[in-house]
């Protein structure tokens, strides 16, 4: 017998007492492994989760988790060849595996790099700037997002074993969240051995990832209003879970990513022999077969202009007649098998659905020539291409043939095609492929309503495109309606999707210590040192110096015009200027404001500030003019030590005032400042 798999739960490993069910292999029905959930418990896990994975995520910061995350993906690339091996007995080829494998990978380390890039080295992240509510600034509020204290369940489908647990993994455990993976029963084979390889890494803090192999039928009962689940699957199972009582009436976050019914539309600007018809060709006929359409990116709608049918039938079965199916290891091989002969029986019981108002136009479902094993055995089957009928027919934008299956229908105008790819009710991806830029945003955002992700492809971007099946860790996967409404990736946006967002009011002192970000309004403290003196250690939020007064001279403007080349009227000619409406004569340029300020407020000789890496949000407010004297003032607003290395960034508050007191300028400093030794 078979090995039987194991789960991870309250940081051990658990064998189920029963002899579990076979799982067997893709490619020749032989049994590869044995599963059961039996004797789990949920509720432990979920208990661990939250009482030792989630203090253990809280007590590090966003950095921290990204330098964890970055560690097991390189560890995680280093042994990969044994998950390809593995990764065969699903159906997958070598390119299937990449993107299962690499994808999902890579998913975590675009994840580690976009956190310590664009999150604090902290544990609350800041959204959006303060809101003054009150006349005398006593009175302020702003929103921040803090990890929620529940934990992530991620029920994953069997199409991808990796990248579909890494990709919701990632996000939540940046957010600080724990998460407790639970994959589909027929290829969770695969998904175990790489959690073998993450918890043998030790490099994720314990509880905060946890393994439920098997049926897991109770595990949304133990959950509430901290936690979320996270479903790709099936639309019957994703309506069950969205119906459980403690998603109704718990407040359980529950996002699904079901049935999408993904168009491709060739657009009507475009002829045959065009490039812009062969990218399309090339696109179905790939998406068809990659995975063996088991991807839930994939093309299931073709979009053609009427004219241009079939043409593009013919062009594509050309293609399709290249494709070799068999076993992933046999030579020339360019489609493996589905998943199991379940799915494989499924896939033809949805093409039946199909052909109710549709044709086939390439392949048979009962029937294919597989290449170095059997076609009985192994879940293979032909690409199939069909070509739809009447255009009020229901079966192309209801059903989902999970598999390499794509049916072709044409449009008249595009108010029309846009009307007919609404009929997906929401979906992951669309693409379009024209070369008019009208065109592309007339069909954008006719489309983007119902998509989570467009890809408009052309001669010029095909090269460098990542294709229409590809989800993008920093892009949104996810979409509208049918599709679920889920958005596991998308950047930070993902992560802040397990986080809460609360709108905090108080004094400014309080947004101060709360966000660990000075606000304006809290004190400034002007000491002895300059604060340029002050390594990244002994820099405090507030501290602060005032510098100037600088009188402007005619002579500074027309010199900074002379010596830069910005000779604009407004800033040498007397006539003109006055003529400007908002000026009304002679003033200085911004730029030689902010020049100036940093003459003012700057501490020249060698110490712990190292660079100024740029300024943000700079605004200039009034206008100044000859004889105008100006004051800066800067204060430290965060200080960020970068994990790994020397120095961290330090922002600065800037603002620069004329003799009226009136602000001239407002913007924030940005500059890497040494640590000290102990940092
Ligand atoms: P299922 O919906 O049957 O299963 C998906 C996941 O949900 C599996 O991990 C499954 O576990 C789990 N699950 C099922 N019931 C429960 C429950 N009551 N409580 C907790 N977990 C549960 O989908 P499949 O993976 O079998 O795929 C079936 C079809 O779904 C495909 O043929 C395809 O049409 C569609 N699909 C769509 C995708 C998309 O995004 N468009 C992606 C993948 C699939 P277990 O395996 O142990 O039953």
């Amino acid at each position: 017998m078979s090995r039987l798999l194991e789960s991870y739960v309250q940081g051990r490993w658990f064998a189920a007492a029963d002899a579990g069910k076979p799982l067997l292999s893709a490619i020749d029905g032989a049994e590869i492994a044995r599963i059961s959930s039996a004797g789990v418990d949920l509720a432990g896990a979920v208990d661990y989760a939250r009482t030792v994975g989630g203090p253990a995520l809280a007590r590090l910061t966003f950095h921290e988790r990204a330098a964890a995350l970055k560690a097991l993906g390189q560890a995680l690339l280093a042994g990969k060849e044994e998950f390809y091996e593995l990764s065969r007995l699903t159906g997958a080829t070598r390119r299937d595996s990449g993107v299962d494998i690499d994808g999902g990978i890579g998913t975590l380390l675009s994840y580690a790099s976009k956190a310590r890039r664009e999150l604090p080295n902290s544990t609350v992240y800041l959204d959006g700037e303060v809101e003054r509510l009150s006349k005398q600034g006593s009175f302020v509020g702003r929103h921040i997002y803090t990890a929620r204290r529940g934990v992530a369940v991620q029920i994953n489908a069997f199409n991808f074993p990796v990248w579909g647990f890494l990709e919701k993994l990632a996000p939540a455990f940046i957010a600080g969240v724990p998460s407790i993976v639970k994959p589909a029963g027929q290829t969770a084979y695969l998904t175990e051995l790489v959690f073998r390889r993450i918890v043998e890494s030790g490099l994720l803090p314990a509880g905060s990832v946890q393994l439920v192999v098997g049926e897991a039928r109770g595990l949304l009962d133990p959950l509430g209003g901290q936690d979320s689940v996270a479903f790709t699957g099936s639309a019957d199972t994703a309506a069950a879970l969205r119906a459980h009582p403690n998603v109704v009436g718990a407040g359980v976050r529950f996002t699904a990513e079901a049935d999408s019914l993904n168009a491709s539309v060739l657009g009507p600007d475009v002829r045959t022999g065009d490039p812009e018809f062969e990218l399309y060709v090339t696109q179905l006929v790939t998406e068809m077969i990659v995975k063996a359409g088991q991807k839930c990116t994939a093309i299931r709608r073709a979009f053609v202009p009427a004219a241009l049918v079939d043409d593009v039938l013919e062009a594509a079965a050309a293609r399709l007649a290249q494709v070799v199916v068999g076993d992933p290891h046999a030579d020339g091989v360019t489609m493996g098998a589905l998943a199991s002969l379940e799915q494989r029986a499924e896939v033809v019981k949805s093409i039946r659905g199909l052909t109710k108002s549709a044709r086939i136009v390439f392949g048979d479902p009962e029937s294919v020539q597989v290449v170095g094993a059997c076609a009985d055995s192994g879940a293979f089957m032909s690409p199939i291409l069909l070509r739809g009928g009447e255009k009020t027919a229901p079966e192309p934008h209801e059903l989902e043939a999970f598999g390499p299956v794509a049916t072709v229908l044409d449009y008249d105008d595009t108010g029309e095609l846009i009307e007919q790819v609404a009929r997906g009710k929401g979906s992951l991806v669309a693409s379009v492929v024209t070369k008019d830029l009208a065109l592309a945003r007339e069909i954008v955002l006719g489309l983007a309503p119902y998509h989570g992700r467009i890809l408009v492809l052309d001669s010029e971007d095909a090269r460098e495109s990542t294709g229409h099946g590809s989800p993008l860790p920093v892009l949104v996967h996810g979409g509208p309606g049918r599709a679920g409404g889920g958005e596991e990736l998308g950047g930070i946006r993902g992560v802040l999707h397990h986080m809460q967002r609360t709108a905090v009011q108080g004094t400014p002192k309080v947004l101060t210590a709360v966000g660990d970000q000075w606000v304006a309004g809290t004190d400034r403290v002007i000491g002895d040192v300059h604060p340029f003196r002050k390594n990244l250690g002994e820099l405090k939020l507030g501290d602060t110096i005032v510098a100037g007064p600088r009188v402007v001279s005619r002579a500074d403007i027309a010199h900074f015009a002379e010596f830069t080349g910005d000779t604009f009227y407004a800033h040498m000619d007397e006539a003109a200027a006055a003529a400007n409406p908002l000026f009304g004569g002679i003033v200085a340029h911004g730029y030689l404001v902010v020049s100036l300020a940093a003459g003012l407020f700057v501490d020249p000789a060698p110490g712990p500030v190292l660079a100024n890496f740029g300024v943000d949000n700079l605004r200039f407010l009034t206008p100044v003019r000859a004889q105008d004297s100006l004051t800066v003032t800067l204060t430290a607003k965060s200080i960020t030590p970068r994990q790994s290395a020397a120095y961290g960034e330090v922002r600065w508050d800037a603002v620069v005032v004329n003799q009226k007191d009136e602000a001239v300028a407002t913007y924030d400093v940005l500059t890497l400042v040494a640590k000290p030794e102990e940092l």
